[in-house]
């Protein structure tokens, strides 16, 4: 199997060289991986509270040390993938920047509202303080502006809003997902599954189950990612996520090089 969602040292809350990720990933058995570390908010004119990224300066080695662990030529081909920050605004600037490097595929994920990094654990009391399904509405319309810039290839970690166990109510979730996945299905992006929300207070993959049955229905493809921040995070609840697909009537996933999507059977 496959594990596109890997991140390095440089992003200030990751350990671990990238070698040893690798290792990891051999071990487990998977067949490709990618990393996809978080990209220089420097360059992007953004400057957070807590750095989360690499700098700018940092990207050119970032992608020639993945280049050289490919160069080993081991069986476990390695993927140069990014995860960027979606930043409204910034659209023209984030699509030169994408294609000035080879990537093989970029992850689009929202960390931040405004200047709240909603997913940083020193910045989680904004839930309590905040009224929670606004903060939905504002995150998922932020996704379904992601979506229609067209800018990524990937959406991660979809319902990362959840992250913390601020959820909001049923039927609210039922119309966001609904609307989403029209956003989504319209701009012909990948979603990925990430099996990182199985270690934090969400407790479960992101997307929900919910969220994964309304994209089969409509024939969204998705991708797979552990969101590993450690090597020995590497492929952690990958094959759980595979049968979970598979319940949910999936039978493949998809790879990318040079930015181009192909199917891996499940
Ligand atoms: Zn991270
Ligand atoms: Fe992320
Ligand atoms: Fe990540
Ligand atoms: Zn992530």
């Amino acid at each position: 199997m496959i594990d596109y969602h890997l991140h390095t040292k440089r992003c200030h809350h990751a350990a671990g060289e990238m070698v040893e990720y690798v290792e990891e990933a051999r071990r487990k058995g998977l067949v490709e991986i990618g990393f996809a570390d978080h990209f220089p908010l420097d360059l992007l004119g953004y400057e957070p509270k807590n750095p989360v990224t690499m700098e700018g300066e940092e990207l050119e080695e970032y992608l020639a040390e993945i280049d050289s662990l490919n160069s080993r030529g081991e069986a476990l081909p390695i993927r140069r993938g990014i995860e960027v920050d979606y930043l409204p605004g910034r659209e023209g600037e984030t699509r030169r920047l994408l294609q000035a490097y080879p990537f093989d595929y970029a992850l689009g994920s929202i960390h931040f509202l405004g200047d709240w990094d909603f997913t940083h654990p020193a910045q989680v009391k904004g839930f309590a303080e905040g009224c929670v399904p606004s903060i939905y509405d504002e995150y998922f319309a932020l996704v379904r502006r992601l979506a229609a810039s067209r800018l990524f290839d990937i959406i991660g970690h979809i319902d990362v809003v959840k992250k913390f166990g601020y959820d909001s109510h049923e039927e609210h979730m039922e119309a966001i997902i609904r609307e989403t996945v029209i956003a989504v299905k319209e701009s012909g992006i990948c979603l990925e599954v990430n099996t990182a929300g199985w270690r934090v207070p969400a407790a479960e993959q992101y997307p929900s189950r919910a969220f994964l049955q309304a994209c089969f229905r409509e024939d969204i493809p998705l991708t797979l990612g552990s969101d590993a921040h450690c090597p020995s995070q590497v492929g952690e609840g990958i094959f759980k996520a595979v049968e979970l697909l598979k319940d949910v009537g999936y039978r493949r996933v998809a790879r990318f090089h040079r930015r181009r999507r192909y199917y891996q059977n499940l």
